[in-house]
């Protein structure tokens, strides 16, 4: 990936301060989505590194992380499995709490979406804090999945959520940093 792609992607994406709260810079991908070239790009960058390779399934974080994540797994033939906020999925669930900014709160998935054993990339739009990210590494895990990467369009390296998720032995792969 060179920098040139990366600030290609990062123009794509528009910035909204103060959402959804003061203080906050709300990093809006849904423009980048809206661009056919730069989605095309940002999904063809997120799988190269396991092209031909098996992977199993890709779980998406609700709700930005559905699409990308939905893109991601057509384009490696993998199943994609939904984690959702608590109380959406209709079958047997397994549930995790995880941290918020202030609070916490929970996420679940079905129980039989993963078999024990099977090859899970992580996917969601952007990762922070990580502690959502955090969550569902713990509640694949808890069912017996092999995280075997978490992936990310944009990363803010300054509120240390992909280093959290390295030291939990995830590798993570992101395309592009808002310091
Ligand atoms: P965190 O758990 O702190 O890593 O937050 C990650 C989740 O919150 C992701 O699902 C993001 O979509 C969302 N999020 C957190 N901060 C931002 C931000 N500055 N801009 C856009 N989305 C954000």
């Amino acid at each position: 990936m060179t920098d040139f792609l990366a600030a290609d992607l990062a123009a794509s994406i528009r910035t909204i301060a103060d959402y959804p709260k003061p203080g906050i810079l709300f990093r809006d991908i849904t423009t980048l989505l809206g661009d056919a070239r730069a989605f095309r790009r940002a999904v063809d960058e997120l799988v190269q590194p396991w092209a031909g390779s098996k992977v199993d399934k890709v779980a998406g974080i609700e709700a930005r992380g559905f699409i990308i994540g939905g893109a991601v797994a057509h384009q490696l033939s993998a199943g994609f499995v939904p984690i959702r906020k608590k109380g959406k999925l209709p079958h047997q669930t397994v549930r995790m709490a995880y941290a918020l900014e202030y609070g916490q709160d929970e996420m679940e998935m079905h129980v039989d979406a993963v078999a024990a054993g099977e090859r899970v990339i992580l996917v969601d739009d952007l990762i922070a804090t990580g502690g959502t990210a955090e969550g569902a590494v713990k509640l694949l895990r808890n069912i017996g999945a092999r995280v075997e990467a978490a992936c990310f369009i944009v990363d803010l390296p300054d509120l240390g959520g992909s280093d959290k998720l390295r030291a939990m032995d995830v590798p993570v792969r992101t395309l592009l940093s808002f310091a």
